[in-house]
């Protein structure tokens, strides 16, 4: 940067020199040069043009970079950060563009004021770079020149970057997180060195010389960071920056750290900088896949509704009128689309009935208010509602609501519905969060991806995407509007990132990625029709989980050699009373029909806990997933239990029809079914089906010896095993990362669980780590002789496992069961799978 860059005042107040601020940190430019404002304004703005380059979690400093690389930190107030976020209102995030003036914070000023040591406000360069102060000691109105700054020549120590680094971890005991204070203590710790120090917190980064870049790290009280150094003073500058961040930095969580505070993690800070410009997003999968395509940005104008109402009758008329159209609109689209669609368009119909939300926009239009800000005010309670109750999958249900407060309000405002996107092909939608409607509204043949900076991985939205084989990231962070229409971009749901702009050389892995992706599918599809073995020609039974009628025929195209998990709860869920016998029976029969003798193994009802049924409702439990959930449910209302297993007992088929309990966890239980079979066995005039039990529970895997006589298979819900074995929510998308099946706790269950079993007619896996390629062989090396996979990925599994014999599975079992993390069990699955295809390649050319 070679012109001076002019800052603006950010804020009006009195401006003064940096001498004036009571804190040495500051005053003594530890943190940078600059000067401060003593404010008397309530608004915070941009100072120039450039991207709001870090945002503290408790909004009391914000930084902007310029196009030029130089960096103003906005510090408001002294020891602010203690305010834990009470008095800042922020209106950007972390990545957002902005232009000189643009609104970044607003302030309470008395409440900062209060809580604050002063509110005098320092303005920094925190790059390296000259300053030049505008005259000091003057009123100043947001907006006005203040200074002027250019940057330093690139200097610093010169390093062979390719030099070999040296590592050390510390635990950060950091109340207050990493923020501009004791972040200044680290950078001039490290520029003190002939060495480079970087901060590693997870997937993201930081030069420790650069003040702002640790601040974006987004490091909390507790986390534990690895530090690397390289240079010819690494080790002693490793040495120093540890030590500084092991004492606390003077933040007072000095001596023996407590455990971690269980804050929510934050969504990651924004993205990061890849080879050639790339912006590289980390998120969380919600549909896997890789595609590469281009991007498509999806922005939503606001609707404006004016506040008051043309009179109460009018107004109820009015809103009486949109709810009728949007209702008959949604009913007419209930048709089209298997039971995940209808699932979430029943919960819309459902949320228009809804007596609270037409209580309170009634009582809002007799105030005064009109239909639409009624209909807000409404659907905005509910969503705050929803939000606060602190579970994930409930939070996640507001996006239904707001879904329905927006078609409501489009209907109300008169205008046509926003005509449907017109699409190329290879689209990757990007999306702050993405409503049903609107994924349902877009060309699904266009769709080739999907990423949200918000959302969860169990939201309705992901479970459409999954539906629809497309590739979803989700709770990617802020920064996605920096990645412009029509952008080239690598979805790379399976690896949790999406790269925008990406180089050359990353294009061209992504492209091969999907073409070997493209060819193993194909080569699998042709070979879907032929019964399943290894190598050395061991069958193992590869079938599908189904939840719809209509999943069945084109499963059973896709290879599945039966139905290894009828989830029954999905065939019922819209439903507002209890389906009969006859409607079960109804239902059963027509999937074993398209079956056609395959078998069938048909769980009991899964209700209560993340899957709570319309027409059952369930005392209010505290901790729903450890509470009346899976067969639990079923002992406490033996009669919906009893009619279920009637209903089983009446399938008819030439191949074998099994009932399957979930969430076993005693013998007892069992006993109880068993006896229950028994009778409806007897009621019908039929032979007791085949009874098996999910191995869901960390006690049902330890004790697989103990319920193996009273059972005649198992089959391993590794959704629910990973969630209770690691104590990890499968509902929170903050834990998704760590959530991971091939834990090799879960892998030490399974094989306790194969082992006991070992007598019974099967061991299956419907659990996701079906579906997982890597993981098949192993589940095969420990024992396992049947796959429930999602139906999309039988010709795979299939394929997968004709690749390894049964000693080649048994032995990587074997050392993944090792292992201490499933990262490193991944690994290992790799690089054997990898050997073995290029072996077999090798082998079949000589
Ligand atoms: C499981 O828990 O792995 C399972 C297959 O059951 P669900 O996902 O339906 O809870
Ligand atoms: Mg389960």
């Amino acid at each position: 940067m070679t012109s001076e860059l002019i800052v603006h005042a950010p804020i009006d107040g009195w401006v003064c020199s940096l001498d004036e601020v009571p804190d040495d940190a500051f005053a003594g430019r530890m943190v940078g040069e600059g000067l401060a404002i003593d404010p008397t304004g309530m608004t915070v703005r941009a100072p120039f043009d450039g991207v709001v380059s870090s945002l503290a979690r408790t909004g009391h400093a914000v930084s902007v970079r310029s196009d030029d690389g130089a960096e103003i930190l906005i510090h408001v107030g002294l020891e602010t950060v203690a305010l834990d976020g009470a008095g800042f209102t922020a209106h950007v995030a972390a990545g957002t563009r902005v232009r000189a003036g643009d609104l970044l914070l607003t302030l309470d000023l008395e409440v900062v004021a209060a809580g604050a040591k002063s509110l005098i406000s320092p303005i920094l360069l925190a790059n390296e770079g000259e300053v030049r102060l505008l005259p000091l000691n003057r009123q100043v109105a947001a907006g006005e020149p203040i200074m002027a700054v250019r940057l330093a020549a690139a200097s610093g120590p010169t390093l062979d970057e390719g030099a070999a680094a040296l590592t050390r971890t510390v635990r950060a005991p950091l109340p207050h997180g990493l923020h501009a204070r004791p972040a200044s203590r680290i950078a001039a710790g490290a520029k003190s060195f002939d060495a480079r120090v970087r901060l590693i917190l997870g997937e993201r980064s930081a030069d420790a010389a650069s003040l702002t870049a640790m601040m974006t790290l987004g490091l909390k009280d507790g986390d534990e960071l690895i530090l690397s150094a390289s240079g010819p003073q690494a080790e002693a500058a490793l040495e120093a920056i540890h030590a500084l961040i092991a004492s606390g930095l003077g933040e007072g969580g000095e001596g023996a750290h407590a455990a971690p505070v269980a804050e929510a993690p934050a969504v990651p800070a924004g993205p990061a900088a890849g080879e050639d410009g790339e912006l590289i997003f980390s998120g969380v999968t919600a549909a896997p896949g890789l595609v590469i395509g281009r991007a498509v940005r999806l922005r939503q104008a606001e609707i404006e509704t004016p506040e008051h109402g043309r009179g109460v009758m009018l107004e109820q008329a009015a809103l009486q009128q949109a709810l009728t159209v949007v209702r008959s609109r949604i009913e007419a689209s209930v048709a089209e689309g298997g039971a995940h669609r209808r699932a979430i368009l029943a919960a819309h119909l459902a949320f228009l009935d809804d007596p609270g939300l037409l209580a309170t926009a009634q009582e809002a239009i007799e105030a005064g208010r009109s239909a639409g800000f009624a209909w807000r005010t409404a659907t905005q309670g509910g969503v705050a509602l929803f939000r606060s109750l602190g579970d994930a999958r409930t939070a996640e249900r507001a996006d239904d609501l707001l879904d329905l407060e927006r078609q409501l309000l489009v209907e109300l405002s008169g205008e046509a519905a926003p005509a449907p996107m017109v699409l190329g092909a290879g689209s990757v939608i990007l999306a702050d969060d993405l409503l049903p409607s609107q994924l349902i509204a877009l060309d699904a043949v266009k769709v080739a991806g999907l990423c949200t900076a918000r959302g969860g991985p169990t939201s309705h939205v992901a479970i459409l995407a999954a539906a629809m084989g497309v590739p979803a990231l989700v709770a990617v962070g802020p920064g996605l509007e920096r990645v412009e229409d029509g952008a080239l971009v690598v979805l790379d749901a399976d690896g949790r990132r999406l790269v925008a702009s990406p180089s050359a050389s990353r294009q061209a892995r992504a492209q091969s990625a999907a073409a070997a992706r493209d060819r193993r599918r194909a080569e699998a599809r042709a070979l879907a029709a032929e019964d399943c073995r290894t190598a050395d020609g061991v069958r193992i039974e590869v079938f599908a989980n189904l939840g719809d009628v209509a999943e069945a025929a084109p499963a059973v195209a896709g290879g599945a050699e039966g139905c290894g998990l009828l989830r029954t709860e999905f065939l019922f869920l819209e439903r507002q009373s209890a389906p009969t016998e006859d409607e079960q029976l109804a239902q059963y029969q027509a999937i074993a029909d398209a079956l056609d003798g395959r078998p069938l193994v048909i769980r009991t009802l899964d209700a209560g806990g993340d899957k709570p049924l319309p027409y059952l409702p369930m005392p209010h439990e505290d901790n729903p997933a450890l509470g009346l959930r899976g067969v639990r449910t079923g002992l406490h209302r033996p009669d919906l239990l009893l009619t279920q297993l009637r209903a089983v007992c009446r399938v008819r088929s030439s191949g074998t029809v099994a009932v399957m309990l979930p969430m076993i966890a005693s013998v007892a239980e069992v006993r109880q079914v068993r006896a229950l079979l028994d009778i409806a066995a007897a009621e019908t005039g039929g032979q007791a089906p085949l009874l098996g039990v999910m191995i869901e529970t960390p006690a049902a895997a330890m004790t697989a010896d103990l319920l193996a006589p009273h059972i005649d298979f198992v089959s391993v819900g590794t959704n629910d095993l990973t969630q209770y074995a690691l104590a990890m929510d499968r509902q929170n998308a903050h834990l998704a990362a760590q959530l991971d099946s091939l834990h090799p706790a879960v892998l030490r269950l399974i094989a306790q669980t194969a082992k006991g079993a070992a007598d019974t007619r099967w061991i299956g896996v419907c659990g996701g780590l079906a579906s997982d390629l890597l993981a098949a062989p192993i589940l095969i090396g420990l024992g396992v002789t049947e796959l429930s996979a999602t139906p999309s990925m039988v010709a795979e599994i299939k394929a997968a496992v004709r690749v390894m014999t049964l000693a080649d599975c048994r032995d990587l079992a074997a050392e993944a069961l090792t292992l201490d993390s499933a990262e490193a069990v991944r690994a290992l699955a790799d690089e054997r799978l990898a050997a073995l295809l290029k072996s077999r390649v090798v082998g079949a050319v000589a």
